[in-house]
């Protein structure tokens, strides 16, 4: 397999009054895992539920219900871990974090504080080809989603609905090491991208399973390479945490507005307070939401109700074993395999489903070609309707057909445009529609030698012109094509016109 180097990307900067800044961003990424039960009890997991129909008597908190762990949940968070190149800890604490929230009965929430089951790993974060940040990820632990409340129902009362109260969450938590807001936007669509890969959570931002806190602070350009040479943090400056972003634009905007905003206040002459942020879409800022001074103590200590989770080494190896593929290998393997460009096997791999549709296209074919119609034709057309591949309309055999017909020299590629709308909206098999609807190719020189004479015979005048200059000869071709309905092979059209027209 080929093994890929990149090159860091330089951090953006930002221009103040006083000089150029830099952005130093960690993330808490919260991933919802994809189960059918809940971390400690049989609820279901079951986004858009009617409300308050998935509440086990656990989740409810009921007195004398105890939790249960979900073997299937730490399945899940150990294999995550290892999607990120993580140590895996056989032995890890769940913790209580206390704190009164109206949608979390139990008056905390059961987490992992100093042992979680995962320690540390790395996402590779491509930028543009040939350019990825390494990105250090410190831990995941996993922890009890919350339940909902809902303000907006009526005007007088709250609603609370404790379908995801104890739903399995994976925290991830990065290190300082992403450098700006698209880099941070391109973390979370890594993380987002590994994770469905090995089906461990589904991603969806808009139904909440995948959100972020993002933390950001500024410092000096250099600033950030004497803290990641000593680790010490106080060559950073003073962070501030966004809190439960759930788009990829808003963590963007939010960041673009931090930043300027901790610049403007630093430059000021003033100091960055230690804060919990909140941002507000509609205005594009974020705004004061707690400071440290009102942080909360959760007091956390070991749940009473859980022995610590030890698992076994031989479990998280079979694991191990049975990991899919994932992107940064595949898209090795297809540029090695397949000699495609880095841009195409990023597109390609994109998705498992993509993958494996490009796979059986390209399987027998030719490489570079099968990319080709893939990402342009199919791909392209596919965004157009808004479909995904699993919708799409033409088969991995059916894309195969109208590439052979290209490769055996029975269409050109024009043509195999045509014939590809025609199977994307009617079906059927392109060889066969080839045969039916008369559409081969005409290579036989007889009948091209035949089409260009009538051509040339009613045309003296541009027959002249072209004697004058013979870059005019390629009217001449596409006449001829046009007389043909493009079913006339282009090189042998060319070759015919030069030499009837003596400008060989
Ligand atoms: P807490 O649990 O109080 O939020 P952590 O030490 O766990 O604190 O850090 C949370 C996140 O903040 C991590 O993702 C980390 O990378 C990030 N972080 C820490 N220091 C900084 C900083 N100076 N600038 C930006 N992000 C930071
Ligand atoms: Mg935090």
């Amino acid at each position: 397999m080929l093994d890929l180097a990149y090159s860091e990307p330089t951090a953006p900067r930002l221009k103040g009054m006083t000089g150029e800044w830099e952005m130093v961003i960690g993330l808490e990424v919260h991933a919802q895992v994809r189960s059918e039960a809940k971390l400690f009890s049989g609820g279901a997991n079951d986004f858009g539920a009617e409300p308050n129909s998935n509440v086990a008597l656990v989740d409810a908190a009921m007195p004398g219900m105890l939790p249960v762990i979900n073997e299937y949940c730490v399945e899940q968070a150990v294999r995550t871990g290892l999607g990120l190149k993580a140590q895996i800890h056989l032995r890890s604490v769940f913790d209580r974090k206390n704190y009164f929230y109206p949608d979390l009965p139990q008056g905390y929430q059961i987490s992992q504080f100093k042992d979680p089951i995962v320690g540390e790993g790395e996402v590779l974060v491509h930028l543009e080809p040939g350019v990825a940040r390494r990105v250090r990820i410190e831990r995941i632990h996993l922890e009890q989603d919350a339940g909902k409340s809902i303000h907006d129902m009526d005007p007088e009362m709250s609603f609370v609905d404790l379908n995801r109260t104890g739903v399995a969450l994976m925290e991830i938590v990065s290190r300082p090491d992403i450098r700006g807001p698209e880099e941070a936007a391109e973390y979370v669509r890594k993380l987002r991208q590994i994770m469905r890969y090995l089906g461990t959570c589904d991603g969806e931002m808009q139904e909440g399973s995948l959100r972020a806190d993002v933390n950001v602070s500024v410092c000096r350009p250099g600033d950030y390479e004497k803290y990641f040479e000593t680790q010490d943090f106080s060559h950073l400056g003073t962070r501030c945490e966004i809190k439960n972003m759930n788009s990829m634009r808003f963590i963007q905007q939010a960041i673009e507005y931090e930043a300027r905003r901790q610049i403007e206040i630093i430059e000021d002459g003033g100091t960055i307070d230690q804060e919990t942020r909140l941002f507000d879409p509609k205005k594009g800022e974020t705004r004061t939401m707690r400071s440290k001074e009102e942080a909360h103590d959760y007091r956390y200590f070991p749940c009473p109700d859980l022995l610590p989770l030890e698992i076994e080494q031989g479990w998280v190896d079979d694991i191990a074993g049975a990991l899919p593929e994932l992107p940064d290998e595949k898209r090795a393997r297809f540029m090695g395999d397949y000699g495609v460009t880095e841009y195409d096997a990023a597109v390609l791999s994109a998705a498992r489903e993509d993958a494996d549709f490009f796979e059986a296209v390209a399987k027998g074919r030719d490489g570079k070609t099968s990319a080709n119609w893939v990402v342009n034709e199919l791909f392209g057309r596919l965004n157009k309707d808004g479909l995904g591949v699993g919708d799409s309309p033409v088969s991995a055999d059916q894309l195969g057909g109208v590439i052979d017909l290209i490769a055996s020299g029975d269409i050109s590629g024009k043509i195999a445009k045509d014939l590809f709308e025609i199977v994307w909206s009617e079906g059927g098999d392109p060889a066969e529609i080839v045969e039916s609807r008369g559409m081969r190719q005409v290579t036989d020189t007889g009948a091209i030698d035949a089409a260009v004479d009538e051509i040339i015979a009613a045309n003296p005048e541009k027959v002249a012109q072209a004697q004058e200059k013979p870059s005019m000869a390629g009217w001449f071709v596409g006449q001829v094509m046009k007389a043909t309905g493009g079913k006339a092979n282009p090189q042998a059209v060319q070759a015919a016109v030069k030499a009837k027209l003596g400008l060989g």
